[in-house]
Order: C-alpha cells, then sequence, then structure tokens
C-alpha cells in the first residue's frame, strides 16, 4: 500500500508578501484580485477577523481602521515561489504531483517514520524558501487531503504535520471533517450528502456503495473508498497539456483607440506564444475578441474573429500579426471597449509539426530566435525583450495594480513586478538553487 504526502502551503499568496516584506508579519493581510477588485486571499489573522472574499473598495477604511495590510497580486513573485517550493519537494521523493500553484502530493511510501518524515519537509521549505506549509499523510490522496485539512485547524497539534497512516485516531479524524469539506465533494453534493444523513467523512466513508454509485456516480464512490483506506486515485504524474491558452483582462481604464488596443492585443499574443513554447506546443487558431462595459449605460459591442493559421506555430510575431489582422477587422471606432484577449487554440506537440515547402519562414532560424526571447525574458523578467507594438511596460491602459508589493527603495516603484529575479537580491530567502 503506498504513502502519500500533500504539502499546502499556509495562505500562500500572502506568506509571500509577507516573506518580501517582514513588516507584514503577524498582521492581518489580504491580496486583492486583479484591478484591485476584490480579496482573492487572505491570511489567518484576517480570517479570524472574519474578513472573506471581500470588495476592496467597500472595505478598504474598514480595513484601514482594523491595522489589515493589502497588496495588490504579484503573480510573478507567486510563481517564482511556487517554483521553488516545488524543487525543493523534488529532494524528498522522485514521485511529486505538483497539484496547484501551492500544493503538491508526494509519494513517501517506504520511510520509517512518516511523521518525523513530514516535519523535516515541512522544516526545510520553511527553512529554505520561507514559506510555512502543513503536511497530511496517509494511505490515500483523498486521505491526505483530509489530514493536511486537520494539520491546518487542528489547536492540539500545532505542528502543522498530521499522519493518519496506521492511526489509532482515524476515526476520530473522520468524525471531526464535515462531508462537505471532504477533497472531491464540494458545496452542492455536500448538500445533498447532508439533506440525506451524511454529515461526516466518516458518515460517507461507511456509506453503502451500491447506493451511493445510483445516487450519485463513480467519482463519489471512489471518494467514499478513498476515506475508508482503498487506494484508488494514483499520483498523475503527467498533467494533462492544454487544449487551449488564453490572455484576457480588463483593461486599466476604458480604452477606444486602435493603437492603444494593438499594444494590449499584442502583448496578451505574446504572452499566449511564451505560454505555448513553456508547454511546447504550437497553435493552429487564433480568436481574439473585444468588449464594451456591460454594467454601462452606453453603445454595447462585443465582436470576436477566429482566425486560422496555415502552419501551426508557436513564434510570437506570427501569431502577433494574426491577432493585429483580427483585431483590425472586428474593431469600430464608435465604442469604449473594457476588456480584450487573445486565445490560441488548436494546440498540437511542436515537435509533431508537419513541415510545408510553402512556409515563408525558415524555422529553425525562428527556433533560435524563440529560444534567444525566451533566454533573455527569463534571465531579466517577462517583456524584457518585446516587439515594438507591445508599447512600453508603463502604459497606462495595464491592468491597476495601484498596491504593489516593491522590495525596492520606497517611491521607486514595483520594478518586481517585471523582474521576478530581484527576490534573489533579498536578504531573508535562501535560494535552493544555489546550494
Ligand atoms: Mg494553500
Amino acid at each position: 500500500m503506498p504513502v502519500f504526502a500533500l504539502v499546502d502551503c499556509n495562505s500562500f499568496y500572502c506568506s509571500c508578501e509577507e516573506l518580501i516584506n517582514p513588516k507584514l508579519k503577524g498582521r492581518p493581510g489580504v491580496v486583492l484580485s486583479n484591478n484591485d477588485g476584490m480579496a482573492v486571499a487572505i491570511n489567518r489573522l484576517a480570517k479570524e477577523l472574519g474578513i472573506g472574499l471581500d470588495a476592496f473598495h467597500l472595505n478598504r477604511s474598514k480595513w484601514d481602521s482594523m491595522g489589515v495590510w493589502y497588496r495588490s497580486s504579484n503573480y510573478p513573485l507567486y510563481a517564482e515561489m511556487s517554483g521553488r517550493v516545488m524543487s525543493t519537494l523534488k529532494t524528498f521523493s522522485p514521485l511529486v504531483e505538483l497539484y496547484s500553484v501551492d500544493e503538491a502530493f508526494l509519494d513517501i511510501t517506504g520511510v520509517q517514520d512518516y511523521e518525523a518524515y513530514g516535519r523535516l519537509i515541512k522544516q526545510t521549505i520553511e527553512q529554505w524558501c520561507g514559506i510555512p506549509v502543513s503536511v497530511g499523510i496517509a494511505r490515500t490522496k483523498t486521505l491526505a487531503k483530509l489530514a493536511n485539512h486537520l494539520a491546518k485547524k487542528s489547536k492540539k497539534n500545532r505542528s502543522g504535520v498530521i499522519s493518519l497512516v496506521d492511526s489509532p485516531y482515524m476515526e476520530a479524524a473522520l468524525k471531526r471533517v464535515p462531508v462537505q469539506s471532504v477533497w472531491g465533494v464540494g458545496y452542492r453534493w455536500g448538500e445533498r450528502l447532508r439533506h440525506n444523513g451524511i454529515l461526516t467523512a466518516h458518515d460517507l466513508a461507511m456509506a453503502n456503495r451500491n447506493w451511493l454509485l445510483k445516487k450519485f456516480n463513480v467519482v463519489l464512490t471512489r471518494t467514499a473508498l478513498e476515506l475508508g483506506g482503498t487506494f484508488c486515485l494514483p499520483l498523475n504524474l503527467h498533467p494533462p497539456t492544454s487544449k487551449s491558452i488564453m490572455h484576457s483582462m480588463s483593461f486599466g481604464r476604458l480604452l477606444t483607440e486602435l493603437k492603444e488596443l494593438r499594444q494590449v492585443l499584442s502583448t496578451y499574443a505574446a504572452a499566449s506564444a511564451e505560454k505555448m513554447r513553456r508547454e511546447e506546443l504550437a497553435c493552429t487558431w487564433v480568436y481574439v475578441f473585444l468588449e464594451t462595459n456591460r454594467f454601462r449605460d452606453e453603445p454595447q459591442y462585443n465582436p470576436w474573429i477566429k482566425l486560422q493559421l496555415p502552419h501551426a506555430t508557436d513564434f510570437t510575431p506570427e501569431i502577433t500579426e494574426y491577432a493585429l489582422h483580427g483585431l483590425e477587422d472586428i474593431y469600430k471606432d464608435d465604442y469604449r471597449y473594457n476588456k480584450g484577449g487573445v486565445l490560441v487554440h488548436g494546440l498540437i506537440p511542436a515537435g509533431e509539426r508537419q513541415t510545408n515547402m510553402f512556409d515563408p519562414w525558415d524555422r529553425e532560424k525562428v527556433a533560435r530566435i524563440n529560444q534567444a526571447l525566451d533566454g533573455v525574458n527569463s534571465i531579466f523578467g517577462p517583456g524584457t525583450m518585446r516587439l515594438g507594438s507591445q508599447g512600453f511596460r508603463n502604459s497606462n491602459w495595464r491592468t491597476r495594480a495601484n498596491h504593489l508589493s516593491s522590495i525596492t527603495a520606497p517611491g521607486k516603484g514595483s520594478e518586481f513586478q517585471h523582474n521576478p529575479r530581484m527576490v534573489e537580491l533579498g536578504q531573508s530567502v535562501p535560494l535552493y538553487r544555489s546550494l
């Protein structure tokens, strides 16, 4: 029987902000969504004050009076920290499933003392990456999730590590977790189960399998089996490749000029191409759209266009050229646009592209240009080397982020946003790669 550890970063976005600005530690805090609209992450202290995923502009003065810190979301920072946590985890097991940006399952079968190993994982991540984590260990992934949930909540066990492997407390643990908190159950099924008298994880583990299969489906039946200790869900070591990649966002203000929209869509096209190259994919379709603000009482226009490419490609200039052709086709100058985006679709593995004798590009040269572009941008930050059509970094159509964290001198602004490597200069962050 295998043994899995689920390692989950505690309030990940908030922990990253506290890491680069230690003054925030020990205070309630909130990370905001794009355009500083809503809270998307809240730390433990803020949760204890009853703060939820609330609108920023309605709560700002209340939060100020409560001493709550708030930051615009800084995704390059979170991606960098996530990468460090995940590469540190890979030193503990060769079998790691990257489940989300701040969570991973590890196969740790055969370790002598599971709980001690969990404590070592936790301690190492905190020491090397500066991010607090909780660890749940059990014989199935669903139980490891449950153990992790308890490790976060438990007032008695403050170590942040719980192992349910051959544990005498298994039944008590299952009885403590409400059924809707079980991994894979969710709110809707939770309500239906509660309606049928299944209130806790223990009730679900004991439920009649045939009844579950008839009333619900095989997915929930599997969850019940896993809760009962039957191993059903193996690690997913090869996450499925994307079917399509989209970059779209509300603009920092309403846009009417074609020139500005060209900059926006060039930037999104470049970001889509870059992501495709990271996943070693190429696209055969480019889809471009614009939206006006439907909440405003003004003329509405939500056009889109889909363009088929003659050759599958992952080359930024080529994708941008098509996206801009599409934009010119759908653009009308008498509207104020609130949102726009580029979606690349029909993705195939880049290595399986058909060559075409009428292809106007020299593909070997293109591959070298791609390599140079991605190399420079990975060292000096996204957008360092970019097409002229993308405009300047500080263009004011960009999404609002007025409360962005900065590790540079006050007043210097948000250099970190553009240069994730800046954090390597921060003294509080030991660098795993250099160890
Ligand atoms: Mg988390």
